[in-house]
């Protein structure tokens, strides 16, 4: 997939009391106000974000993860953070402060790839 394909929709719980998102889908309550049931509700999120930090490990609990891999802290548009696989090449300046865009991960449920040229 290239970095110009629509980004992969990442599923999440809004909260309909307080309008807190959060990842991944939860019915334990909301981060923000405790709400839960029916107050929390399953949500598309659009797979854009920034990423906030990024770090190689060299080793990682999937065995199909294939090392040494980028991991990145991603700040989702709709606000929560998520840690998650960062794919492709490593931008020039470097992967903090990139926009990124989910993908279809094959070996971890999201992978962000660089989207586009930076700002
Ligand atoms: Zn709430």
């Amino acid at each position: 997939m290239s970095a110009t394909s629509p980004p992969a929709p990442i599923q999440g719980v809004r909260c309909r009391r307080c309008g807190r998102v959060a990842v991944p889908v939860q019915g334990f309550g909301c981060e923000q106000c405790g709400a839960s049931g029916t107050d929390l509700a399953e949500t598309a999120l659009d797979g854009r974000g920034r990423v906030l930090a990024a770090v190689v490990v060299h080793e990682h609990p999937q065995p199909d993860v294939p090392t040494p891999a980028v991991i990145g802290s991603v700040l989702l548009d709709e606000g929560p953070v998520l840690r998650a696989l960062l794919a492709g090449p490593v931008p020039a300046d470097g992967w903090a402060g990139r926009t990124v865009t989910a993908t279809a991960g094959e070996s971890a449920p999201v992978v962000f790839v660089a989207a586009g040229d930076p700002a």
